[in-house]
């Protein structure tokens, strides 16, 4: 173990990233790869405006006829509900807007998809997931003591997804994914693929109790090669395109909609905020600030010190969090103590289970060198 404590001078990556590097001058390889890899592929000018009139218009024709020309998902957040905004008023396009409603759904995200679909005047489809299946399967997660417990509503999204393209026989997928506030990868340690079905069944079949009849599971191969090469389906990240400041953004979507801002990225679940906020810093000292604000840092949103500023509180407030936890509890039907226990449990990795790892190894090397994703997970 590496047991030196450093933080980059750059950005505020520090060694809570088991493989993060650093140079003579203490900045790190997340740093790098921005300068290296990131920033020379990242247009956001005429060049990037240019390549996405290019695929709009690809869009449209390829939606002459039907009801939609691209899918949507709205969680609530700022990304995608930028996004949203941008895709009919600003680019014309038709997209199915779809919500997956994993039981966890914060006021604030229910009230930010509503303003949006009310105000544009779309129709919203929301895929409700079996609770008892959802339950039960983020159960298994948290038995299983590893940290990405957010598999069971990640999967959820993903799969839900690809079956929306799949039954309207939509080509485009709009995805609110960014380099501008995205551009730092979450270590491989933090949250592991979600898609990575092998290991999905493993913690089910060890520590599940019930069968999953209705959830919907889609696993790498069908999307990212099935859909994607047989059926061309294809994913696009228009926020990477144009310039997207997050908190311009923010400040546009309260104004023109009268949006109500999360106080973290990620936030607009109940869960995700209790996991990532609590969960994840406290159990495995896993702090997704780190990350969020490294990527605002390197494309200057922030200033370093402001960032430091933020970390030096915890990403939870103390006075509620005991609230926070028996109300966790209480919903996935279990008793505070029970959750306690999984809390204080030996940590568990993504290969304490079986895992397609090399799978996603490879494929992502095999992305990256056709030149087809920018930013994948870092690999070790
Ligand atoms: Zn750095």
């Amino acid at each position: 173990m590496n047991s030196k404590y450093q933080i980059c001078s750059n950005c505020v990556m520090d060694t809570s990233d088991p493989n993060i590097r650093f140079d003579e001058n203490g900045v790190c390889d997340h740093c790098h790869d921005f300068e290296t890899s990131v920033k020379p592929n990242w247009h956001t000018d005429e060049r990037g405006r240019a390549e996405l009139e290019k695929i709009i218009d690809e869009i449209k024709k390829s939606g002459k006829g039907r009801d939609f020309d691209c899918l949507l998902g709205l969680s609530g957040g700022v990304d995608s509900s930028y996004m949203l905004h941008m895709a009919v008023k600003e680019f014309g396009l038709r997209p199915l807007v779809f919500h997956v409603d994993g039981g966890w759904n914060s006021e604030l995200a229910v009230h930010n998809i509503n303003v949006m679909i009310d105000k544009l005047g779309l129709d919203l489809y929301t895929e409700v997931i079996n609770w008892e299946e959802m339950r039960d399967f983020q159960l298994a997660f948290f038995k299983s003591g590893v940290p990405h417990l957010d598999i069971p509503q990640d999967h959820a999204f993903i799969a839900t997804l690809y079956q929306f393209a799949e039954k309207y026989k939509i080509k485009y997928i709009l995805n609110g994914g960014n380099l501008s506030t995205e551009c730092v990868q979450y270590p491989m340690e933090w949250f592991y693929y979600g898609t990575d079905m092998k290991q999905i069944k493993d913690i089910i079949r060890r520590f599940g109790t019930i069968k999953m009849e209705t959830y919907p599971f889609s696993s790498v191969l069908r999307h990212k090669v099935y859909l994607k090469y047989l059926k061309g389906v294809r994913v696009v990240k228009p926020l990477n395109n144009i310039p997207f400041y997050k908190n311009e953004a923010l400040l546009f979507l309260q104004k023109e909609y009268g949006w109500k801002p999360y106080p973290q990225k990620h936030f607009e679940s109940r869960f995700t905020k209790f996991y990532e906020g609590y969960w994840l810093y406290e159990r495995f000292g896993y702090d997704t600030r780190r990350v969020q604000l490294s990527s605002l840092i390197l494309t200057g949103q922030m200033t370093r010190d402001e960032a430091l500023e933020i970390l030096k509180n915890a990403p939870y407030d103390k006075n509620k969090i005991e609230d926070e936890f028996n109300y966790i509890a209480t919903k996935l039907g279990i008793s505070s103590d029970e959750l306690r226990s999984y809390f204080n449990m030996p940590k568990k990795y993504y290969w304490d289970y079986k895992n397609q790892q090399n799978l996603f190894r490879f494929g992502a090397k095999f992305l990256h060198l056709f030149g087809v994703e920018q930013v994948k997970k870092r690999q070790k």
